[in-house]
């Protein structure tokens, strides 16, 4: 991946830093620990490993720029995971699911608290999320998900009216949904390259533009990059969307797919009217979500999950470049704002989100080395698990014994996909079936029954867990 083709948010924290000051692997290095990947989790575990034990001696090497993967891309949408609760619960338990939730609640106000005590400002807005029905078939979607985390005390959803929803979210065609205070919106590029400072500072030794081409584990771990290497006891993998491609263990735990975006040019006035300047996040009740958000000079990004899916799970080209779904999100953006239909779009792109059956993350150990350890899958729902998915690495590369360490998220993926080609055929017949259903549950049609039954084989993939059918 280059950094020719970016988000705004990347090209923005770049231009900030001035000159771009590049460390390149060109020797050979020794390390305690050794981790692969710097986005949010690789920058994460390392800060967190120095908090925990500061004399720990930790490389990071990165294939291209910290940030330049899906942390510097997303769409800032900070989204607890507390509409994954009653899978997650069947999945791995209560106990890990409930936990799982509160953590990635905190995790909102951790990160502000981490970027203010450290200060950078990655532009965090606390306002809250909103998930929105489009369409009668979609009120009440949340209604089994609420009394099922009422039930364990971690409830922090309510459902509002349609005059509420219409106006926190500044569309008339939202017509009903819910709302959380736990959530809001940053600048996620910032986030990663603050962190990428931090990290630094802290002594954490960075390598960029130097790939990981192979590892040797004979009687030594070393990592190697064309021009240098790394020996290290314990070396942490988190390359997020390229990790099926590098261990074929995992190539079926998840399948790629992409969320595509746009952003507005600044659109203060319109904005202000919308009742949107504020950090709300919202969100409809499609498997494939549309979402939006505006950020603090007045732009509206506008995005949706689920459109590319990559051939065995490879990340091709075109999660590099504008999203081919360009125009398609233009027109639904003035399906939720009409008064935006003269709005000029500056620029859309995608980037691929790994989705795990399961439909959250998981972290284990290589199972022909236990110094060898992953994590990923967050199923286009990162920032602030990758803050708790620091907090899980860092405590198994420390080996301790603790209620993450012993959970049923570090045992590696508990389900899999079926093998190429039927994952991506499976995936492209699914996602036209929910393309089907949804555009009649939009227009007040009853769906095909056959595609009703598709698309229930693919809520694992959406970000709410339970909707009605
Ligand atoms: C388009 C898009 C929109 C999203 N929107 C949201 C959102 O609104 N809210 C939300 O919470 N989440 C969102 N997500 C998900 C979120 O961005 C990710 O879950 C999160 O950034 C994952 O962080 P990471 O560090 O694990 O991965 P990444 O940020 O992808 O980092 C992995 C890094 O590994 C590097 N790498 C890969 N291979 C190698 C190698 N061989 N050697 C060295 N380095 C290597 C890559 O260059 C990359 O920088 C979105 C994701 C995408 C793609």
């Amino acid at each position: 991946m280059t950094h020719n083709y970016q988000s705004p948010w990347f090209k923005e924290a770049l231009e900030l830093e001035g000159e771009l000051k590049i460390n390149t692997l060109n020797s050979k290095e020794i390390s305690d620990i050794c981790i692969v990947g710097g986005g949010y989790t690789g920058l994460w575990t390392a800060l967190k490993i120095k908090e925990k034990k500061p004399k720990t001696n930790i490389i990071i090497i990165e294939k291209d720029l910290c940030g330049s993967g899906a942390s510097g891309r997303n769409g800032g949408c900070m989204i607890p995971l507390s509409s994954k609760f009653p899978a997650m619960k069947k999945i791995v338990g209560t106990k890990d699911a409930v936990r799982m939730v509160k953590a990635s609640e905190e995790a909102i106000n951790k990160i502000s608290n981490y970027c203010k005590l450290n200060s950078f400002d990655p532009q965090i807005r606390i306002n809250g999320i909103v998930y929105a029905a489009t369409n009668n078939k979609h009120r009440g979607g949340f209604d089994n998900l609420i009394n099922e985390l009422k039930d364990n005390n971690i409830n922090s959803w309510e459902r509002l009216t349609k005059e509420k929803i219409q106006k926190l979210t500044g569309s008339k065609r939202n017509i009903d949904g819910y709302y959380s205070a736990i959530g809001g919106s940053l600048q996620p590029a910032l986030l990663v390259r603050g962190l990428k400072k931090i990290a630094e500072k802290k002594g954490i030794k960075i390598f960029e533009k130097s790939e990981m081409l192979s590892y040797q584990d004979n009687d030594k771990l070393i990592v190697k990059s064309i021009n240098g290497e790394v020996e290290c006891k314990k070396l942490i993998v988190a390359i997020n969307a390229w990790t099926p491609s590098f261990f074929s263990f995992l190539s079926r735990s998840v399948i790629l797919v992409s969320s595509d975006m746009i952003i507005s040019e600044p659109i203060n006035n319109k904005i202000e009217k919308l009742n949107l300047n504020n950090g709300i996040v919202v969100l409809d009740s499609n498997l494939f979500t549309h979402y939006y958000r505006t950020t603090i000079d007045g732009r509206l990004m506008f995005g949706k999950g689920g459109n590319t899916f990559s051939l065995n799970n490879k990340v091709i080209r075109s999660f590099d470049g504008p999203s081919s779904i360009e125009n398609f999100l233009k027109k639904s953006l003035v399906k939720f704002f009409p008064s935006l239909k003269n709005t000029k779009i500056i620029q859309s792109w995608n980037g691929p989100s790994e989705r795990t059956k399961t439909g959250f993350p998981f972290f284990g150990y290589h199972p022909k080395n236990k110094n060898i350890i992953y994590g990923f899958g967050y199923s286009g729902n990162g920032i602030l698990p990758t803050y708790v998915g620091g907090e899980i690495l860092s405590s198994m590369a420390l080996e301790e014994k603790n209620e993450w360490t012993m959970s049923n998220f570090c045992k590696g993926p508990i389900k899999q996909f079926p093998p190429e080609p039927f994952r991506w055929i499976g995936a492209i017949i699914i996602r036209n079936a929910v393309r089907r259903k949804e555009n009649a549950e939009q227009h007040d049609r009853n769906p095909n029954w056959i595609d009703q039954q598709l698309a229930k084989l693919a809520t694992s993939i959406g970000r709410v867990d339970r909707i009605k059918d």
